[in-house]
């Protein structure tokens, strides 16, 4: 065998099977698009793989829609269609790559498992050297049981037992016989197909990052296992604005009506302090200002309860991927005294966004009876937002 590490090495081709459409996981949207860490679940995967110096061509096996989502395909890869079932899905796979030698090795990889690292491929094609077929394997942490209804049955023993992973890697040649014999039948696992052959798959220690996308409580797991909440970049915005005090009017300060002589004056409920708050949170997201989302000339907004306004900032940063991370308002009033009403505020503002009150600040000051505020002639709020956002 000594010769043999003389040869220059087997070129390595990978499939990445991104076909499923993750009905069962209650997702919206096929679940190898989901978004974890700011970008698609798939996409973790194929960058990965795109990223292993030793893999110079790789087949994605996913619709049109899903590839299309999924962004650009890196270099020396190509899309194929799925199947209607797994193994026709590495069938097509194996067709796109029917100008490869039968001496390549090649890596299987469903995209449902976004933690691959390069760890675990170097274990996968050392074993290649003495074997046809690897896979990546667990131990079972777990006690397990035979299931008899409602009623717990025998323990089956576990030491006999191993938790299959991917990529699973093979000589090209064996995984190509094994889908011709085996045409039609409905493997769910290559490597099985492979042993049918009557050829030894040999196993190699898996990587709990491997973790499979399942159901959606599996997004957690994943999030925590590949750390992106690291990836996650703190945006700050502003926002600021002014109302003129007027007698008669009722006063709506931080989604608190405010028992005073005096009301603020505009065209929705003039809430000073949930348009400053309004304001910030869309400047963290660079996505305009209440102005451009509630136009003053739209008659739909007038007289409107401002904490719309806020909420549908709120939904703007859920539907960016991103989180309040914290508010800080600061209303700028000579009367009435806010102080009073700091706690309330405070909830208030915490309930409309649906978020716990320790991120929320709300602050007042009198600006000494100097300026328009000193004069009592209007009221003005100063806010900042500090949201977190998936990196781009
Ligand atoms: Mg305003």
């Amino acid at each position: 065998m000594s010769e043999s590490s003389a040869l220059p090495p087997s070129p390595v081709a990978a499939i990445l099977l991104a076909g499923g459409q993750g009905t069962r996981a209650g997702f919206a949207q096929p679940k190898q698009l989901e978004s974890l860490g700011g970008k698609p679940v798939l996409r973790w995967s194929l960058d990965a793989l795109a990223a292993d110096r030793r893999v110079s061509v790789g087949v994605l096996v996913a619709s049109h829609d899903v590839a299309a989502a999924a962004g650009f395909l890196p270099k020396g890869w190509i899309a194929t269609d799925p199947g209607a079932e797994r193994q026709q899905s590495v069938a097509n796979a194996l067709a796109a790559l029917s100008d490869w030698p039968d001496e390549a090795l090649i890596l299987v990889h469903d995209a449902a498992r976004p933690g691959l690292g390069a760890a675990v491929i170097d274990r996968l094609l050392a074993a290649l050297d003495s074997a046809d077929a690897v896979i990546p394997v667990l131990p079972v942490p777990d006690t397990l049981i035979e299931a008899e209804g409602a009623q717990a049955g025998d323990v089956v023993p576990r030491d006999r037992l191993a938790r299959v992973q991917t990529p699973q890697a093979f000589r090209l040649g064996v995984l190509r016989r094994a889908h011709t014999e085996a045409a039609g039948s409905a493997a769910t696992d290559d490597a099985q197909l492979v042993r049918s052959l009557g050829v030894a798959v040999a196993t190699v220690e898996g990587d709990a990052r491997l973790h499979k996308l399942t159901y959606a409580e599996d997004m957690a797991i994943l999030s925590g296992l590949l750390g992106v909440r690291d990836m996650m970049r703190a945006a700050v915005g502003m926002g600021y604005d002014v109302h003129r005090l007027v007698e008669g009017k009722p006063l709506w300060i931080g989604g608190i009506k405010i028992e005073h002589s005096h009301g603020l004056e505009g065209h929705s409920d003039a809430d000073v302090g949930l348009h400053a708050l309004t304001d910030a949170i869309l400047g963290a997201l660079g996505d305009g200002d209440i102005g451009d989302h509630f136009p003053p000339s739209d008659p739909q907004w007038r007289g409107a309860a401002s904490h719309r306004f806020l909420a549908f900032a709120g939904e703007r940063v859920a539907a960016n991927g991103g989180r309040i991370g914290h508010l800080d308002l600061t209303i700028v009033a000579e009367a009435p005294r806010i102080g009073p009403h700091r706690v309330a505020i405070r909830n208030r503002i915490a309930e409309i966004l649906a978020i716990p009150a320790g991120r929320v600040s709300v602050k007042a000051t009198t600006t000494e009876r100097l300026g328009f505020t000193g004069r009592r002639e209007g009221i003005a709020a100063q806010a900042v937002a500090t949201i977190q956002l998936p990196e781009i």
